[in-house]
């Protein structure tokens, strides 16, 4: 699984982060930046459920 983020989408509102923390975080200057740009399988139902939550829709995952 490979996951990423178009950061000019991107507003940090953290949704995705109270999804899948271990995959997501906000950087010290506050943008969203991926932990784990390949997450093993057993995150993909919280990757899924933050890609599928986020609100300007600037994630993007591929299988
Ligand atoms: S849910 Fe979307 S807009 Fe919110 S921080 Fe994550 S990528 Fe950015």
């Amino acid at each position: 699984m490979e996951v990423s983020v178009d950061r000019t989408l991107c507003e940090a509102n953290e949704i995705c982060v109270a999804f899948a923390p271990e995959v997501f975080e906000l950087d010290d200057d506050e943008e969203l930046r991926v932990i784990q740009p390949n997450p093993p399988e057993s995150e993909l139902e919280r990757v899924s459920q933050a890609v599928a939550s986020c609100p300007k829709n600037a994630l993007l995952m591929r299988r």
